[in-house]
């Protein structure tokens, strides 16, 4: 069994209800959810899009291997509207993303899959989250915690914590 993070994204449709219904297909389908961190609303990263997105961490214990997992994940972005499409360049607005951040501390670089995710110490949105969740989880290549990568990350994005209490 490995501890993942899961970063899920989302800034089209009914955003908390497209990441309640992944949770719910990621527990039944790649292992237990342990916890999820809150929801954040952070501005579009890398394009430009009217629609922010809602970002969360979900933790998950699997006993999947690495690429079964992400097979799993691609499958349940599909079931969950995202639409590809071959021809577009670059980012584009989807229903649901989720990008592996880490399989326990394993480092992995195939064609498919690259863990710890390449971009992750570079986005605020997802290490606010991960701060939130995992403050002292160890990055096994940069050899840091994630308070630490956020603390040195340049990105200046806005990510906020949306109020449980609206
Ligand atoms: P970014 O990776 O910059 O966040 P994205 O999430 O928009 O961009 P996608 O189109 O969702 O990119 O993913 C393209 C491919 O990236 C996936 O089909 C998957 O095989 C590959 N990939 C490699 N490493 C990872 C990872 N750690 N998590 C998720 N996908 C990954
Ligand atoms: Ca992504
Ligand atoms: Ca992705």
């Amino acid at each position: 069994m490995e501890t993942c993070y899961v970063l899920f994204g989302s800034n089209l449709g009914d955003r908390e209800g497209i990441f309640a219904s992944a949770c719910l297909l990621i527990n039944n389908r790649c292992g237990r959810v342990v916890a999820v961190s809150s929801s954040y609303e952070s501005e579009p990263w890398g394009f430009e899009a009217e629609e922010w997105f809602l970002n969360r961490v979900i933790v998950v214990e699997t006993g999947l291997a690495p690429d079964a997992l992400m097979r799993q994940l691609l499958d349940i972005e599909a079931e969950l509207g995202r639409v590809r499409h071959p021809e577009a360049h670059g980012y584009a607005s989807r229903t649901a993303d989720l990008d592996i951040l880490y399989f326990g501390h394993r480092v992995i670089r195939t064609q498919r899959l690259t863990v710890p995710h390449p971009r992750l110490h570079q986005r605020r949105f997802a290490l606010v989250p991960m701060c939130e969740v995992a403050p002292d989880f160890v990055h096994p290549v940069f050899q840091t915690t994630q308070t630490e990568l956020l603390r040195q990350c340049p990105d200046t994005s806005v990510v906020r914590k949306v109020d449980a209490t609206n």
